[in-house]
């Protein structure tokens, strides 16, 4: 007998990933959303009730209908503001009357909003939440354990392919590199399982390799700085990109703009 192992992205399925988190892809495929927002639904092997991170965007009944039918949903999280994680909030909560906690109240519904550091038990698993500031300001990560089993649920703040965007509405560098430290204190064993694109059975590489890129690109930016002979408070981003980028299509200009915005940020506060 065989048994057909199913891949991403596997739209409107259950993929089981770990013993303990499956993922329902949502058919929102986007330049920033990838393949689709990854709706995780977490429980421990046998458990009746089951955690669900981020519904995804407004407009996906059929999406919505899939998860709901997993079981009760003991909890709701979400890994952050952008619309293609809570949109669906509302209708969500109207089918399966879950509690939603999210670091912003505005998205938290009959719970507490999260905080760092904080331990949920539910649906048989023990998930921290880690504050993983960014992307967005509210960005979390939320660790899941069950027995000596680890993953990490990444939001935008480690995605499974590219890199992630430096939202200029409260989103900053300073914070993102302290949150991917955050993320390789975890050490390795522990599967990724981002908001968008494939998870990885190990997350420490994929951070390191972030990591690696934006102190490459940061690099780039001063180098870029020095020849243009300006500081980063008098540099024009859009000349930065040019030298930058070149190697770039020019459609990714403006992502780029937004990036070397954050770098020239970075730079003026840590110099
Ligand atoms: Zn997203």
């Amino acid at each position: 007998m065989s048994s057909k192992v199913i891949e991403h992205p596997a739209y409107e399925k259950l993929r089981p990933v770990t013993d303990f988190a499956s993922v329902i892809l949502c058919k929102n495929p986007g330049a920033m959303e990838l393949d689709g927002t990854n709706t995780w639904v977490l429980r421990a092997p046998g458990h009746d009730e089951c955690v669900i991170v981020d519904p995804g965007p407004k407009g996906h009944p059929k999406h919505l209908k899939k998860l709901a039918a997993q079981g009760k949903v003991a909890l709701t999280l979400i890994t952050h503001h952008h619309f293609d994680h809570t949109g669906a909030i509302k209708k969500f909560r109207a089918l399966t009357d879950s509690p939603v906690r999210a670091v912003r109240d505005k998205h938290t519904k009959g719970a507490d909003t999260l905080s760092d550091g904080e331990v949920i038990e539910a649906a048989g698993l023990r998930i921290t939440v880690l504050a993983t500031p960014g992307h967005t300001d509210d960005s979390v990560s939320f660790l899941v354990e069950h027995g000596d089993q680890k993953a990490v649920v990444t939001g935008d703040t480690i995605l499974g392919r590219g890199t992630t965007v430096i939202d200029p509405r409260g989103g900053t560098l300073a914070d993102y590199m302290r949150s991917l430290d955050t993320l390789i204190e975890l050490g390795s064993g522990v599967t990724l399982l981002p908001a968008h694109g494939p998870d990885h059975p190990d997350l420490l590489p994929v951070v390191q390799f972030y990591k690696q890129h934006r102190e490459e690109r940061i690099a780039q930016v001063r180098a870029a700085l020095d020849k243009l002979g300006v500081s980063a408070e008098e540099a024009k981003p859009m000349k930065v990109v040019k030298k930058v980028y070149a190697d770039v299509d020019k459609k990714l200009w403006p992502a780029a703009r937004m990036s070397v915005k954050a770098q020239l940020t970075y730079l003026r506060e840590v110099g």
